[in-house]
Parts: structure tokens; sequence; C-alpha cells
């Protein structure tokens, strides 16, 4: 009797969500070069892992919505730097963000770090992860949540802090939608269950699963600049950072930055899965 009400309930979210038959949509109603008016929050390991996003966060911006990172490492240790800390990295992979949404429009408040240690992310307690997670997400209370793909046909490996951050997001988002979840959240600070509507899931390279390409060519040289704050992860300064680059070495950044940029039907693009429904049913 309980399977067969919860399948009734089920049943009645699914159509409420305007789903095919098992509530997923794998294409967005509404062109996402004509979203306004969302609050989009994006959930990476590293400071730069939103670059694979960054002209459709740029064009998002500019369209009047709301755009939030939130990295999970504070980026302390992928360098090769050999005098360089790992306060000192963390300082500069959070000044270097911030600069790079800069250039995107995105003003530095909507940053948000979590403070976990680089290449560890898979041994922290998974649990204070999820709930610092779920926080963010009942707070910010996205209409659509950026993140590494978990993988629809099979589970998806991903180099270390990605694999990890790709199932936290994953796990948050399902978590955040039950108000007996971390209900302390509820009962002692305010917060209110949130389920995300809409997911856009993000791949370095793997794009078998894309179902979604954005037009970015108005905003190429957002990303393009963008792309070219992170000195201290790429080119010269990956090896011996400083502040700033020479107009040669910057330029060179910069067409590192254009190299990468995909062509779809002649147009740059960026390549998403996007997923409408339940979170329960994102990888499926
Ligand atoms: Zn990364």
């Amino acid at each position: 009797m309980r399977s067969l009400i919860s399948m009734l309930f089920l049943t009645i979210c699914l159509c409420a969500f305007g789903g095919t038959a098992f509530g997923q949509v794998l294409k967005p109603e509404t062109a996402v070069e004509k979203w306004a008016g969302k609050t989009v929050m994006l959930i990476g390991a590293h400071a730069d892992d939103d670059a694979l996003a960054h002209g459709t966060l740029a064009m998002l911006q500019a369209n009047g919505n709301q755009v939030y990172v939130v990295t999970l490492t504070t980026g302390n240790v992928g360098t090769q730097d050999p005098n360089l800390s790992r306060t000192q990295l963390a300082q500069i992979r959070r000044q270097e963000e911030q600069a790079a949404l800069g250039e995107l429009g995105i003003a530095a408040e909507h940053y948000i770090n979590l403070g976990y240690d680089d290449g560890l992310l898979e041994f922290e307690d998974r649990k204070a992860v999820v709930e610092n997670l779920v926080r963010w997400i009942r707070r910010l209370r996205p209409d659509v949540l950026f993140a590494w793909d978990p993988g629809k046909n099979y589970q998806r490996w991903h180099k270390s802090d990605h694999r990890a951050a790709s199932y936290l997001a994953a796990d948050a988002a399902r978590a955040a939608m039950w108000r007996l979840l971390f209900e302390g959240q509820v009962t002692q600070e305010g917060l209110r269950e949130y389920t995300i509507p809409e997911y856009m899931f993000f791949n370095d390279y793997d794009h078998e699963d894309e179902n979604t390409w954005v037009d970015i060519s108005e905003y190429i040289e957002k990303k393009v600049n963008a792309g070219a704050k992170y000195i201290s992860q790429f080119g010269p300064g990956w090896k011996s950072y400083k502040p700033s680059l020479s107009e040669p070495e910057l330029k060179q950044m910069k067409d590192g930055v254009r190299s990468q940029i995909r062509m779809k039907d002649n147009k740059p693009v960026e390549g998403f899965r996007y997923y409408k429904g339940l979170p329960d049913a994102m990888g499926k």
C-alpha cells in the first residue's frame, strides 16, 4: 500500500514538473539564450572549474539573471611553484577567481568558497560537505544548478576532486528538498527545504551525454579575458607565479583559452547535459 501511495505521489510530482514519461525534460523549454530573471548557482571543486561555462554565465549575467559560483576547495595545492605556501596559493586562487568572475560581470560577493583542501575533497566528511552545500542551496534557492556531470548512463570517472564534486552536488541537490534532512537548518536557521528544478551538467572531456549547446558568440571576449585571469593555473605562472604577465605572455594565455572554445554548426558553443525533474532521476 505504501509503495502504491508513493507511486501515486511520484506520478503527481512528475506531472507537476511537466516532464516526460519519467518526469525528465532533456532540453530547455526556453532556449538558454533567452533565460532571464533566474537565480543560477554553480558548484565546482576548484577556482576555474566554472571556466567550462564562462561564456554561458556571462550571457546569463548580462540577461538579468543572478549568478553565484560556489567552489568547494581553496585550490591550495595545484602549483608547480616551489616557493608558494598553501596559504599564499589559496589567497591567489581566490583573487584570480573573483577577477575572472568580474570579467563576466559577476560581483565578487557572489563567489562563495567553502574552504576545503585542494586534492582531498573525496576524503572529507561527506555528511558535513553535503550539509554545507544544502545550506547554500536553501539560502540561494537556485532555479538552475550548474555542476560536474555525475553521469547519465553510467557512473562517470572524473579526476578526484571533480569526481567528488559531481556526486556531492547531486547528493546535496537531492537532500535540500527534504525538510527533515539537516532539519536544524529549518528549525534553527530560518531556512526552508528547496527543490532545484533545472540542471546544467558540464564535463571537461567526454561530451557524449550533452543535449544542449549554448551559443556564446557574443561572449567570447569575456570568456577569454576571464580565463586569462588564472595566472597561477596556466601559462608561466604555473611553474613560477607572478601576479601579472608581460604582454606576450598574456596574449599566449588568451590564445590558449581561445583555442579551447568548441564549435558546433559554425558557432562557438558551450555544451551541457540539461535536466529538469526530480533530483532522484538526474542520473537516469
Ligand atoms: Zn578543477
